[in-house]
């Protein structure tokens, strides 16, 4: 089936949840992707920073097919040996020290959520609820990390909200002092903002974050869904910071694009989840782990993040080359690693579209924001392509 004919059916049958763009992929290589008639595509939004070894790596997908012939599922009443595996090397590579599983990155954060609330109420009483978030962050989709997100968008016609949240302007460690009372137990933060625009606090904010924290006797919550996994260049963005949180989050780029979130947390904190206390059928299956287990091997082994760092470097330098020739469209460009966003002085949309019928897949967050979020293996190559279309179409504009 050609992909008009897909593009049709698809409209008879899939909700609108999302405003779709006339593209059917069906096999993606690396940094590009094949549409159902043929035609190529350059791929700098990587399944919403999700394929950060790319499309199909060989070993998250050799990985795959060893797991499935083996074992897909079992309950997590039993021990699962790849999930044992992944926790102990995300424990290995981080503050944390236990694990556990979901599907999602909200998941992972309702997961958050309910520990943060759990071990608080057991060791200050039933009042220690609330958790402060931060406007224009990003926490997912389902009714308690809608209500953790700091965007109206978002929040708008599913009232009532969840009871307990409380959103401060990010970047601003006095308002989150401010915001603290008897009732708050926790402060979820993004290191680095990505839904809502590529926002990059300054260096200093997250070490005040973590004294406020430790002052008030708060859990930290780091949601790194989005720029976890070498996003950054580093494994985790708030390495970039200098200090750990209590509890972090991670999902998108974790299995190589299998559908997975962890919650990864302190013992003193991990303690609160006693058998019974939270679930998930599916969390950290073999067949999800497995491929997780190849990404974090794969990172390691073929030096992703040296290379995010020095691409990123090349990336930003291109686009801040572009800044500099068009300094009546583009207003800012910011982030790390590749993790990157050029704010424009216009509405983006158009430029995706355009870009799209030209093969080059770009994204476009908080509408003037072009989010740049490429497989963490692109190369020079690929960028110098991805900044000669998008220079002739600033050009056209
Ligand atoms: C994407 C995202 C989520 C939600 O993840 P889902 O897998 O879509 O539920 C949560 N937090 C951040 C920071 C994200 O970018």
């Amino acid at each position: 089936m050609n992909s008009s004919a897909w593009i049709e059916k698809g409209d008879k049958y899939i909700m609108k949840t999302y405003g779709r763009y006339p593209l059917v992929p069906v096999k993606g290589e690396g940094c590009y992707l094949w549409d159902a008639d043929g035609k190529r595509y350059l791929d700098f939004l990587a399944g919403v920073a999700v394929n950060n070894l790319g499309h199909c790596h060989p070993k998250v997908t050799a990985a795959l097919a060893k797991q499935a012939a083996e074992l897909i599922h079992c309950s997590n009443y039993y021990n699962i040996p790849t999930q044992i595996e992944l926790a102990e090397l995300l424990c290995n590579l981080s503050f944390a020290n236990k694990a556990f599983f979901c599907n999602s990155g909200a998941e992972a954060n309702e997961a958050a959520i309910k520990l943060a609330r759990k071990y608080s109420r057991e060791k200050y009483g039933v009042d220690r609820y609330e958790i402060i978030t931060a406007i224009s962050s990003f926490h997912g989709r389902t009714m308690a990390t809608v209500s953790a997100t700091g965007q109206e968008k978002v929040q708008k016609f599913f009232d009532p909200l969840l009871h307990g949240f409380r959103h401060i302007p990010f970047n601003d460690a006095q308002a989150l002092r401010e915001a603290i009372g008897p009732c708050t137990c926790a402060v979820m933060l993004e290191p680095i903002q990505g839904e809502g625009g590529v926002v990059v606090p300054d260096a200093a904010y997250f070490q005040e974050v973590r004294k406020i924290c430790d002052e008030n006797n708060l859990i930290l919550i780091f949601d790194e869904v989005q720029v976890g996994m070498g996003r950054t260049g580093k494994m985790f963005a708030h390495e970039h910071f200098g200090i750990t949180p209590d509890i972090m989050t991670l999902a998108k780029a974790l299995a190589g694009g299998a559908p997975i979130g962890a919650m990864i947390a302190t013992d003193r904190l991990a303690e609160s989840f006693t058998p019974g206390t939270h679930g998930s059928t599916f969390g950290g299956n073999p067949l999800v782990t497995a491929a997780a287990v190849a990404t974090i091997r794969a990172i390691q082994e073929e030096g992703i993040l040296n290379h995010t760092e020095e691409m990123g470097e090349y990336l930003m330098g291109e686009l801040e080359a572009l800044h500099k020739k068009f300094p009546s469209l583009i207003k800012d460009v910011r982030g790390i690693g590749l993790m990157i966003g050029v704010e424009l002085a216009i509405p983006g949309g158009d430029i995706v579209k355009t870009a799209l019928s030209r093969g080059l897949l770009l994204n476009c967050a908080q509408e003037k924001v072009l989010r740049f979020v490429p497989p963490l293996i692109v190369g020079k190559k690929e960028v110098d392509e991805m900044i000669a279309g998008l220079t002739e179409i600033l050009a056209a504009l």
